[in-house]
């Protein structure tokens, strides 16, 4: 297997610490392995089935101690989390058996990804560590191909950790990020005397603090304090970095206030934190003080970005998949820097990353490095006649029809299946992927969508039964009123910030009169709706509002007759009238347009809807 380009499971102790030497080794690295991409997969497997050979799930199976690939195909069955759920149960109770994985399982990495309403938990081993800052010290030298010299600044990245919680077998349950950062791989790493490209404006305490507010005010004020030499800036996703400048809209002059006096606010009461932003403000700088409040007092904030931060040379920001609807927005704050989208990655296993990474955000395509995991493919034109959006159970079928990471055909759409080192075999991770072109013998891949998510803003992904079972819910409360929901759709609205959920709905009343909901209905009860649309969606959603990355939610009561309109419209589009089914989700501009255009009466949730750390379960 060619040589990882850094000592990635001692990552301090990499004592070679000339730039351009390690970066033309993660190059190489990169060369070798896309070149070789079928001999590493064939290897990759052989390692996982030789080191996991008696686990219990793999005897069940019959694979007896084999570590062949076609062995291995022929009888491990194609998977997804609700088949895995009893085995990860009985890990979270305890059970410490080798179940899936011989190496002892480390923590639970907790999925944005939903099973019966609440994070899917995916169990992880200790050396994934090292393949995730593996994956990472891929990124830089490939940007640093295309924009040089970015060792020599700052990159000013908004990062946050989220609460943890424990299973009843006392393993940790936290999200991969969460867990990446409280690991030695970040924190030894976080500096520019180990790495000159972890070189962040934000001090590890301000990252690793549990309250938003302060992780945000102080991760802000050390990025202004150090603006002209940041050069490039970022979060993990679009909506996070959007929240940080929305962030500095509504604090912008008390951060100005603590620049001037060489102080910080009260509210920041975390001692590590104070410190550490303190390490950088040495002493006020009413200069500098007056410089931001002179471009925020401004008035708009079109290109606040370059105005604030005047070096910086692009935004690292996830675009693609649902992101992609804060690309205008960036633009906007940015004057148009590059959007960059450097990597693909998911709890269950980090795929690949951007070779060319300043190309247009729609044209973003991620190389899967064939190290990370072994990567099988099935055709979305299997699926249930090929809508993506099956369950297909049928795993005779599904088992035969899968590809292999080099036998992938441009302009497929596939959807991903992985078997990690961590105890996944066969697992359909749910995204569906489209081969946009080869990096060597390796695909690149587009990513297409999430399969079956019909709503996002942030990391919550909601899918259409959900979203179905919440609008039941919701109109539950119109039911003493005589009044039922006869049809309905949703969108996502992104012109607020953070963005919201909307439901547009077309209520029968049960009387001749036309519909005024108004009278007939206070608008209190459609509070309530919304109240109870968003306490039935998933926890992920729910956290999302507690935390305020994801705005109130909002119902929108549209004339009757608008859902027959939206009909029309489909048909007059070139809609079979046979197959017509009212979309579940609307995206298409004309359409949303059409909706807004008849609505009577709209209304918010006042509430934010319950949510505690951990799983409903414990
Ligand atoms: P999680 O397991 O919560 O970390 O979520 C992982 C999922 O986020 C992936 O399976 C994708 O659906 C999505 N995701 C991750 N990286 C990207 C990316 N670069 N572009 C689009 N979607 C992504």
């Amino acid at each position: 297997m060619p040589q990882a380009p850094i000592q990635y499971n001692n990552i301090q102790n990499d004592d070679d610490d000339n730039y351009g030497n390690n970066n033309k080794k993660a190059l190489k690295y990169i060369e070798d392995v896309t070149s070789n991409a079928d001999e590493i997969q064939e290897r990759v497997i052989e390692e996982i089935l030789k080191s996991s050979a008696h686990v219990e799930y793999l005897e069940r199976h019959g694979l007896n101690g084999r570590t062949d690939r076609d062995t291995f195909k022929k009888v491990i069955p194609v998977v997804n989390y609700e088949d895995l759920k009893p085995e990860i149960d009985r890990i979270a109770n305890g059970d410490s058996s080798p179940i899936l994985c011989s190496k002892p399982i480390s923590e639970f990495l907790t999925s944005s990804g939903t099973s019966g309403g609440e994070r899917k938990l995916m169990p992880t081993i200790e050396e994934e560590l090292g393949r995730r800052t593996l994956l990472y010290s891929l990124l830089m030298p490939v940007m640093d191909q295309f924009v040089p010299n970015l060792h020599k600044g700052k990159g000013m990245y908004f990062l946050f950790i989220k609460s943890e919680t424990k299973t009843p077998g006392g393993l940790i349950a936290r999200p991969v990020l969460t867990s990446y950062y409280k690991s030695s791989h970040f924190n030894n790493n976080n500096s520019s005397h180990n790495n000159p490209h972890k070189n962040y404006t934000s001090p590890n305490e301000t990252i690793l603090c549990l309250d938003s507010f302060q992780s945000m005010y102080s991760q802000l004020l050390s990025g202004l304090l150090q603006s002209h030499q940041v050069l490039r800036v970022g979060a993990v996703f679009a909506s996070g970095f959007i929240r940080a400048i929305k962030f500095l809209e509504k604090f912008w002059a008390d951060l100005c206030r603590d620049i001037r006096t060489g102080t910080i606010d009260p509210k920041i009461s975390d001692t590590s934190v104070r410190e550490a932003v303190m390490r950088i403000m040495k002493r006020p700088n009413p200069k500098l003080a007056s410089c931001i409040e002179g471009e925020c007092m401004k008035g708009s904030w079109k290109g606040i970005i370059t105005r604030l931060w005047p070096n910086t040379k692009y935004v690292d920001v996830i675009v693609t998949g649902t992101m992609a609807q804060y690309i205008p927005i960036l633009d906007y704050y940015s004057n148009g820097l590059p959007l960059v989208c450097t990597m693909y990655a998911s709890s269950e296993c980090y795929f690949g990353i951007n070779l060319n990474p300043l190309c247009d955000p729609a044209k973003v395509s991620y190389t899967l490095i064939p190290t990370m995991a072994y990567f099988e493919f099935l055709p979305l034109n299997k699926m249930n006649g090929g809508n993506g959006h099956s369950n297909n159970s049928n795993n005779q079928l599904v088992k035969e029809d899968l590809v292999d990471l080099v036998d992938v055909e441009l302009g497929q759409e596939y959807e991903l299946v992985v078997t990690t080192y961590a105890g996944l075999y066969r697992y359909r991770v749910g995204d569906i992927l489209r081969v946009a072109g080869f990096k060597n013998k390796t695909p690149q891949f587009n990513f297409v969508c999430r399969k079956n998510v019909v709503l996002s803003i942030d990391s919550d992904k909601t899918d259409e039964v959900e979203l179905q079972n919440a609008v039941k819910s919701g109109a539950n409360h119109l039911k003493q009123f005589g009044a039922t929901v006869t049809e309905y759709t949703s969108c996502v609205d992104t012109s607020t910030i953070p963005g919201h959920y909307v439901l547009f709905w077309e209520i029968n009343t049960h009387t001749k009169q036309t519909l005024n909901t108004d009278k007939n209905i206070s608008s209190s009860v459609f509070k309530e709706c919304c109240h109870a649309v968003e306490e039935s969606l998933n926890s992920v959603y729910r956290q999302g509002r507690v935390s305020e990355s994801i705005g109130p939610l909002e119902i929108k009561i549209v004339e009757n007759g608008t859902f027959d309109k939206l009909m029309d419209f489909a048909l007059s589009q070139g809609a079979s009238i046979n197959q017509y089914k009212t979309p579940r989700c609307v995206k298409y501009a004309p359409i949303v347009e059409l909706l807004n255009s008849k609505v009577v009466c709209s209304y918010f949730s006042e509430k934010c809807p319950k949510w505690v750390p951990g799983h409903k379960r414990w």
